[in-house]
């Protein structure tokens, strides 16, 4: 692991201050947003140019060039680490745990950006307590082509700040929709980063859109039964919990995400299941402890990034305090799925568990409107409330499958390999073409979005049948065993029936089509002298035109029915290339 950590290095550029003009300490750290009394967010230029003055500066932050996004420039990564020793923070054998702390991803959405500024100034400068056990990183500024689409319209909900970014990145793709699919250069140099820093905690700063309510701060956790087993149980009953305390004694009440659309809250609502397409989702394959926080896009901008701040500083402060809980947990949960157990691969909310919450909003009220004479939903500022609201926080699996030993991947399905190299999966070539028992799965039907959905026309409600059969495999094929601590990301990704895996995202579209097929009037021929020399396949035949009254009236249908009975039919078509074996 630590040489593959180490080549993960070579494309990391540690930005040092070398004779720069101007002595570090001229440099005003004093933030555009502080400057403008909490009205403006500083823009791409100034906060790369904050941190890297920070950097030269102070000894515990450096920053680093990581790999390119789609807007040509590189991402950074800031890090705060008091103790550092030259790069320590990307070594395996590190003492301390490490909390990646992503902003930007929808830069409308700056509240992360500025408030990050200010963390980390802060630690360095020791107005506040720093971490002893936990390196802080940072990144700046996610979707770079996006903060650099600057605007003063596009968060149309939003209450500040004057002007910001815009959610598309350079090719207006969606980040958090990306992260398993991994269109973008900004997602595939997400992936490498975060491989190579294995954060042990993660936050993903954004602001909410939908329903009105009192609070100015949320949280997005993970889903706890998602995460799973004693990690899952811990971030559900002493992390969280902790957190909100923590809040709640310096007046930043927060609640749990509002997952509520086109009506009020207090009928209750469900939390959001984060999948995999989606940062915490991701994050969550890999056992890191996720967060997104969501501040209320209705509050001052002021409050929102104050509110992220303190919200950051507790998260820190909790984490920090239970490092030692957090990397044994977290150890344990790499070795959890063992050959043969049961993966969960789908949920469905368990509503015989429920928490109530004692929930802060506002009267809702349906008037008519003046613009569409129609029933709107209008929220009464003057008529706040405290409820108990049901919130349905529980899943349970809909979907799994049994754990294989290892899954093969064809050498031709390089781009798939390309996805697993960027993860670090470990895998080995077959040194000779050979054959193998294996499981092989036929797809049996799915469905496909109507509308395009970032970038793809998706699958969904994908099913298979397996079957074992002798397989020949060549010289070069991949090997790829699931006992590695990428385990989640192989099960989620090549597994056909999860809900973000590569067939659902159109990885193995040119399977679902047939490439060569038959002339009816040459096939006529055959089609009969086939039938009359397989009696068995022909009393079939006969029986599905008796029993199905569409068959036995489409004449294309019958001789396509017996073509795929031949052994002129391609074998290929709808058999998802990738075998599972053993398990
Ligand atoms: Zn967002």
């Amino acid at each position: 692991m630590m040489k593959k950590i180490l080549a993960f290095l070579l494309s990391v550029h540690l930005l040092m201050s070398c004779g720069s003009n101007e002595s570090p300490s001229d440099f005003d750290f004093t933030t555009q947003f502080e400057k403008s009394e909490g009205t403006e967010t500083a823009t791409y230029e100034e906060v790369i140019a904050f941190y890297q003055n920070l950097a030269d500066a102070y000894t515990s932050v450096a920053m680093y060039e990581m790999r390119s996004t789609d807007s040509g420039k590189p991402l950074h990564l800031v890090t705060f680490n008091p103790n550092r020793t030259f790069e320590s923070e990307f070594s395996d054998d590190k003492r301390e745990n490490i909390l990646l702390i992503n902003n930007g991803i929808h830069p409308g959405e700056s509240d992360g950006i500025d408030a990050s500024m200010m963390l980390l100034r802060d630690f360095a400068e020791e107005k506040i307590k720093a971490p002893q056990n936990t390196i802080i990183a940072v990144i700046p500024v996610y979707n770079i082509g996006g903060a650099l689409n600057r605007n003063s319209g596009t968060r149309t909900n939003q209450n500040g700040p004057k002007e910001y970014g815009f959610r598309g990145n350079a090719r207006n793709y969606d980040l958090n929709r990306d992260f398993i699919k991994a269109d973008t250069k900004n997602a595939r140099s997400f992936t490498h980063l975060f491989r190579a820093l294995d954060p042990d905690l993660f936050i993903d700063n954004h602001v909410s859109n939908g329903a009105d309510y009192q609070y100015t701060l949320t949280h997005l956790f993970t889903q706890h039964n998602k995460l799973g087993g004693p990690l899952g149980d811990y971030l559900h009953t002493s992390f969280t919990p902790q957190l909100e305390d923590s809040l709640a004694q310096k007046n930043w009440d927060i609640t749990p995400y509002v997952n509520v659309w086109g009506t009020t809250p207090e009928n209750g609502f469900t939390q959001f299941m984060d999948s995999p397409r989606y940062s915490t989702g991701y994050t969550t394959l890999y056992n890191t402890l996720g967060m997104m926080v969501e501040t209320h896009m209705l509050k001052p901008y002021k409050d929102r990034v104050e509110g992220t701040y303190e919200l950051m500083k507790s998260f820190i402060a909790i984490a920090d305090n239970e490092a030692e809980v957090i990397k044994e947990l977290r150890k344990n949960a790499m070795t959890r799925f063992k050959v043969g157990d049961e993966y969960p691969l789908a949920w469905k909310v368990d509503s015989s568990q429920t928490t109530t919450l004692s929930f802060k909003g506002y009267e809702g009220e349906r008037v008519p409107s003046a613009v569409t004479g129609a029933n709107r939903l209008k929220y009464d500022r003057t008529k706040p409330f405290e409820k108990d609201v049901t919130y349905y926080n529980y899943f349970e699996p809909s979907n799994s499958v049994t754990v294989p030993e290892k899954y093969i991947v064809p050498q031709g399905y390089w781009h798939v390999m390309d996805r697993l190299k960027e993860n670090g999966i470990d895998y080995e070539r077959l040194r000779a073409d050979t054959s193998m028992n294996a499981q092989v799965y036929k797809i049996r039907s799915y469905e496909s979005r109507k509308r395009p959905y970032e970038g793809h026309y998706q699958h969904y409600n994908t099913q298979v049948e397996m079957v074992s059969q002798e397989v020949q495999l060549r010289k070069g094929d991949y090997v790829v065993s699931t006992q590695q601590p990428g385990i989640r990301y192989l099960l989620e990704t090549l597994e056909p029936t999860a809900p973000d895996s590569f067939f659902n995202w159109n990885y193995f579209d040119a399977i679902l089509q047939q490439k060569e097929g038959f002339s009816p009037y040459v096939w006529e021929d055959k089609a009969e002298a086939l039938l009359n020399e397989n009696p068995e396949m022909k009393a079939e035949f006969e029986a599905k035109k008796a029993s199905d009254e569409n068959f036995a009236n489409n004449w294309f249908a019958q001789l396509d029915w017996i073509h795929k009975q031949s052994h002129h039919y391609e074998k290929s078509h709808l058999r998802y290339p990738i075998v599972r074996v053993g398990g």
